[in-house]
């Protein structure tokens, strides 16, 4: 079998085929300069594990308390290095990048204290940890208080208004770098810098917090390279390298980090605790795999973009844009659409191809959302994955690759299962 052949025998015409293959050449020059900032940050992680003498002794299981936890201890030394901050938490149990916000958050905020989003509505997830939405528990709950300046209708930051919010209570600010699956643009690194430098002048003592969240190694530099006092993220998305099984990770100045990990674990404890059970071999080899993980994924975001905006469809961020997360989000305008992208998608993985995904009623959204995952790791989204909610404008939000070539099977694959509905035209 020649590869072509090996493609039709997964279910891909040569009309599919040949189509992609065309546009794919077109991405040489683009693919090239993923690849160098990949380069960059395989560099910069080989370095942060030998400056930190990572070795053999730092695979071993603990148990229990897990006092001198080698592992642990150095994995956090080789995070704060590489972000170039004083000190990170990086653990099995902070089971999410929602759990680790909100554990950056309330180990730093206390009563009286005022949590300011610049950048308008956070994640979901974070409505319930905020209290923005009711919720048991929320820093709401505690008598933190929260302001939210919305972004300008272009997008940008509205300093105006973000000057007048800050105010003497004014704690933290949280930033999300990325948009989520928020119809406003991902900011580049070097405007979230500008942001925390606006901020900082009105009132140098606020801590900001950036929800790294899809963002790690798709550029050179980090927000903690631009003044972010602390960033967060999750260990089943970038950093994580598809090889974690759970985890999330905070880093930061040292005395953020520290009251975090009060948080964490029990005002007293703090970091010395909490045994690592044998996950850090997974979390090391993750981090050391990200990068080029990472350069798969965007590889695979760009493809997309470029097949369906080829096409004819509206693609954000669109073929040319430069990137600064991993989502791509395609706009499909009738529901069959959407549900045979993301059926495509799910037919090309490695783990549950056979499964046929359907919209369904998901608890806290307001409309049937249909979900493509067949990956090693329950709900890892830097594995190739897709969703999308059956409503206007009928978008999908499509994500991950561990492999570049897995990320193009999937595209392929979801462009094949429109076609066979007759959905499109393939020129
Ligand atoms: C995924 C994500 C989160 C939450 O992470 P979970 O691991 O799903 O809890 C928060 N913020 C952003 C921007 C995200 O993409």
């Amino acid at each position: 079998m020649n590869t072509n052949e090996i493609y039709q025998s997964l279910g891909i015409s040569p009309k599919v085929l040949n189509f992609c293959k065309e546009v794919e050449e077109s991405l040489k020059s683009r693919f090239e300069q993923i690849d160098q900032t990949a380069e960059y940050n395989q560099m910069k992680v080989i370095k942060a594990m030998q400056d930190n003498r990572v070795s053999d002794v730092h695979f071993a299981a603990t148990t229990g308390y897990g006092y001198n936890d080698l592992g642990r201890d150095t994995l956090e030394q080789v995070y704060a290095n590489l972000f170039h901050t004083e000190a990170a938490l990086v653990r099995p149990n902070l089971i999410s990048g929602t759990h680790a916000l909100h554990i950056a958050l309330s180990g730093n905020l206390r009563p009286g204290d005022e949590l300011l989003s610049p950048v308008g509505k956070p994640y979901d997830t974070l409505e319930e940890v905020i209290g923005i939405r009711e919720s048991s528990g929320s820093l709401k709950e505690y008598g933190v208080s929260y302001r939210q300046v919305d972004l300008l209708e272009d997008g940008t930051f509205d300093y105006e208004n973000i000057e007048a919010a800050i105010h003497e209570n004014t704690k933290m600010a949280t930033i999300q770098r990325s948009k989520g699956y928020d119809p406003r643009p991902t900011f580049s690194v070097e405007q979230i810098g500008e942001l925390i430098r606006f901020i900082k002048k009105k009132k140098p003592d606020i801590i900001c917090m950036v929800d790294n969240c899809y963002g790690e190694f798709v550029e050179k530099i980090e927000p903690t390279d631009v003044g972010a006092d602390i960033i967060v993220g999750s260990l089943i998305k970038n950093p994580g390298g598809g090889l974690a099984p759970i985890g999330g990770y905070i880093a930061g100045k040292k005395e953020w980090i520290e009251r975090a990990s009060y948080r964490l674990s029990a005002p007293g404890l703090g970091k010395e605790v909490g045994a690592s059970l044998g996950l850090n071999t997974a979390f090391y080899q993750g981090l050391f795999l990200a990068p080029t993980v990472v350069a798969s994924a965007l590889k695979g975001a760009i493809f997309a973009a470029n097949v369906y905006e080829k096409l004819g469809y509206a693609v954000v961020p669109d073929s040319k844009e430069e990137r600064f997360d991993i989502i791509q989000a395609i706009t499909f305008g009738n529901p069959e659409s959407v549900i045979a992208f993301c059926q495509g998608i799910q037919a090309a993985a490695p783990v549950d191809s056979f499964v046929t995904p359907e919209p369904w009623d998901m608890p806290g959204y307001d409309a049937p959302v249909i979900m493509a995952a067949g990956a090693f790791v329950q709900g890892s989204s830097i594995e190739l994955s897709a969703d999308g909610p059956i409503k206007p404008p009928y978008a999908v939000y499509f994500q991950g690759g561990l492999t570049w070539y897995h990320a193009k099977l999937g595209v392929m694959m979801s462009l094949q299962k429109i076609a066979d509905k007759k959905l499109l035209f393939i020129p």
